[in-house]
């Protein structure tokens, strides 16, 4: 896939892409996890990034407690995370994230977040530091299937109304752009977590960044450039 010729549309993965969030969700993974006897490897968190919450947990249980959790687990498991992520400081907004949507609105390239995330805050929060509308935000509470199951990026796609060559993700997580990849959308991967490049490249990644600073120059020269002809 080459990189669209002219970019109409551009979703953006929440966790690790819009947020430095990433390492609450490793702290609290790890220990709600603990609680129920099971030692989840700070990378597993990383690697499993992405998934819908009641997916990791029985994710982990079964490859740790060779079991399934019961319902009551699952329960018990998420609402521990839940408060545990309450209680951790807030995930600063990472560099340059919200100049780049600024600027990709002014050039009317439309935006959407795409997340597996379901706190009830969400679109206060996105509105509040993104501009963006509810709308324009695909979340855990609007698919059947989680990632890396294609359903939220093709939502995104549908809502957009753009064939999918003037559309681009971008995703931080190898199950992340996997869904990306499965609906057919040209994906950028920013490596803001603690996986090796070749995890991101090896998901199917069409391109691949270090931070989102290097992310948001390569971005906007390419926009610049499909503006002037
Ligand atoms: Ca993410």
């Amino acid at each position: 896939m080459t990189i669209p010729n002219t970019i109409k549309a551009v979703f953006f993965d929440m966790d690790g892409v819009l947020y430095d969030s990433m390492p609450n969700h490793e702290y609290t993974w790890i220990h709600s996890l603990k609680e129920y006897g099971i030692d989840f490897p700070s990378e597993e968190a990383y690697m499993n990034e992405g998934r819908t919450g009641f997916s990791t947990i029985r994710i982990a249980f079964e490859k740790y407690l060779k079991r399934l959790p019961s319902p009551e687990e699952e329960e018990a498991v998420y609402a521990l995370k839940t408060r545990l992520i309450a209680e951790r400081p807030k995930a600063p907004i990472l560099p340059m994230m919200q100049e780049l949507i600024d600027f990709l609105r002014k050039e009317d390239i439309q935006v959407f977040v795409v997340t597996g995330s379901k706190q009830p805050s969400l679109v206060e929060k996105l509105n509040g530091h993104f501009g963006m509308q509810a709308g324009n935000i695909i979340s855990g509470a609007d698919v059947k299937q989680g990632k890396p199951h294609p359903e939220p990026y093709l939502i995104a796609w549908k809502r957009s109304g753009l064939p999918k060559e003037n559309c681009l993700v971008v995703e931080n997580a190898p199950m992340g752009v996997e869904s990306a990849k499965a609906a057919g959308i040209y994906t950028l991967a920013v490596n803001t977590g603690k996986l090796n490049d070749e995890v991101l490249l090896n998901a199917g990644a069409d391109g691949l960044f270090k931070d989102t600073v290097c992310l948001n120059k390569a971005l906007c020269e390419r926009v610049k450039k499909q503006s002037n002809g």
